[in-house]
């Protein structure tokens, strides 16, 4: 089969097939160094657009160079993503004819971004990238964070300081400062993750907020 970058409606570059690709077929691998997600939250600091998708733990990353990275995010996506021992791979979940875009759901996570507006254009399009999870995670911070702040200040000042010492720890998004927003592989609805990538088992990161430098990382 063969798949082609070319610019896309969603955002910048996308991976477009040039033949049709039967429902359960693995497209693509999404290939690339293996590293450390420390190491890539230093490699990354400050860089709005990366291709790091979550492995296993959360703990590594494949750092992405290769087509696979050019898979443009949807909340309606005609594939997904499946991790098969350390390898990630861009499976169609369902038929796909010539000519399509190719895409699929980031379910980003574990960044330090305020938000990753989606650009999909699907009908049942969520507004965002980020994993429902991540959102709910975050909307449950926010929601912690302004009751504190309300409660504190009735409180008497023994309470004062504690709370709102808490309630500035649940400002915090998830995670630490220096973070690189991470794509994750799709699961089902009820995980609850703990902090940063610790909570699935399969998350794959994929990150590439709005930009173009994808240009930049092929030339
Ligand atoms: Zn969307």
């Amino acid at each position: 089969m063969g798949l082609i970058i070319r610019s896309s409606t969603i955002h910048a570059a996308g991976c477009y097939t040039t033949a049709p690709i039967a429902k359960g077929t693995r497209v693509v691998e999404y290939t690339g160094p293996l590293i450390d997600k420390d190491e890539a939250d230093v490699r990354y600091e400050g860089r709005p657009i990366t291709y790091l998708f979550g492995i296993g733990d959360g703990t590594r990353v494949i750092d992405g160079h290769g087509t696979a990275m050019f898979i443009n995010h949807s909340c309606d996506a005609n594939c997904e993503t499946e991790e098969i021992d350390e390898h990630v791979w861009i499976t169609a979940i369902r038929d796909i004819a010539a000519g399509e875009e190719l895409c699929y759901d980031y379910c980003l996570y574990d960044g330090d971004e305020e938000n990753a507006p989606c650009n999909c254009g699907a009908q049942a399009c969520r507004g965002s990238m980020f994993s429902p999870e991540e959102l709910q995670q975050r909307e449950r911070l926010a929601r912690k964070a302004a009751g504190k702040r309300l409660s504190v200040k009735t409180k008497k000042k023994s309470h004062r300081k504690k709370q709102s010492k808490e309630a500035q720890a649940q400002q915090k998004p998830a995670g630490k400062f220096g973070k690189t927003l991470v794509k994750a592989k799709k699961k089902p609805a009820s995980t609850s993750r703990q902090n940063k990538t610790a909570g699935g088992k399969k998350k794959q990161v994929i990150e590439r907020p709005a930009g173009k430098s994808q240009k930049k990382i092929q030339a």
